[in-house]
């Protein structure tokens, strides 16, 4: 039975990985959208920056995950800490709480990281995802993007991803994604690169984890997200399925209309 939302009735904790390093083109956005969509209907937020001096059981309160993208040189430094909290993430996507990582944070979840310059980065392999910089010569994958969400687990949630899926946003990346067997495209691009301009893939998902390259940041321009994100983070912490009160997202629709019609699709 689906479980009314009464205002002030939760609570969530979102933890921000890294924020003064994993933040590049205004992924903090991300968080202020999650942050205001929460509190617009009445859910208490708690933001917690996780980074080199977080404990190990800061992560145990967390109950949402976000991590912004970032140079080659921040991720050579983040990767160092992070692996230190590793089996704690492991543990928080594995029991189902929901994440966004954008551009250099999923290129960290996945298997490895080859910068430009530089050796292989390990990464975490919560994403069964490989990638590959094509170095300083060659062009960087960039621009604005539209795609439409072909990821189920997302889809098929009762909470209405705007526009049936369709979600733009903005990449810059060097490095080419390559998505494993095992691994789940979020979306397939209709104009831009996606995760390495060749397959039409746009990110990955695993479990409640979603990886993508767009900034934007991506989700004041595509709302569904956030509430899919809000919507999975109460019902796994509090085991009770929810309904968001609707909220009036014809600012971000006008948003999205905007970077649609700049790459020639009329929504
Ligand atoms: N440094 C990574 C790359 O160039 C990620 C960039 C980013 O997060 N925008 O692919």
């Amino acid at each position: 039975m689906t479980q009314k939302l009464k205002a002030k009735s939760y609570q969530l904790n979102i933890g921000w990985l890294y924020p003064e390093l994993m933040s590049t083109y205004g992924d903090k956005g991300n968080i202020m959208t999650l942050q205001k969509r929460c509190e617009w209907r009445g859910i208490e937020v708690k933001i917690i920056n996780i980074d080199q001096r977080s404990k190990i059981p800061d992560l145990k309160t967390i109950d949402l995950l976000f991590a912004g993208g970032a140079q080659d040189r921040e991720q050579s430094i983040v990767i160092q800490n992070l692996k230190k909290h590793e089996t704690e993430i492991r543990k928080l996507i594995e029991k189902e709480v929901p994440a966004l990582f954008v551009c250099g944070a999923p290129q960290l979840f996945g298997k490895y990281y080859e910068p430009s310059i530089g050796k292989r980065l390990d990464g975490l392999g919560i994403f069964d995802i490989e990638t590959i910089h094509a170095g300083p010569q060659k062009k960087r994958l960039t621009g604005n993007v539209i795609a439409k969400i072909i990821n189920k687990n997302i889809l098929n949630t009762k909470y209405p991803i705007l526009h049936s899926g369709i979600i733009v946003g903005f990449e810059n990346h060097g490095g080419r994604t390559y998505l494993g067997k095992y691994a789940k495209p979020f979306a397939m691009v209709i104009k831009g690169y996606g995760n390495n301009g060749e397959d039409g893939t746009e990110g990955v998902v695993y479990k409640n984890a979603i990886g993508s390259y767009l900034h934007g940041p991506l989700l004041p321009k595509n709302p569904g997200i956030a509430d899919w994100l809000i919507t999975k983070a109460i019902t796994t912490k509090y085991k009770q399925k929810v309904t968001l009160a609707p909220l009036d997202n014809a600012v971000s629709n006008q948003a999205k209309s905007v970077i649609a019609r700049r790459l020639g699709i009329k929504l």
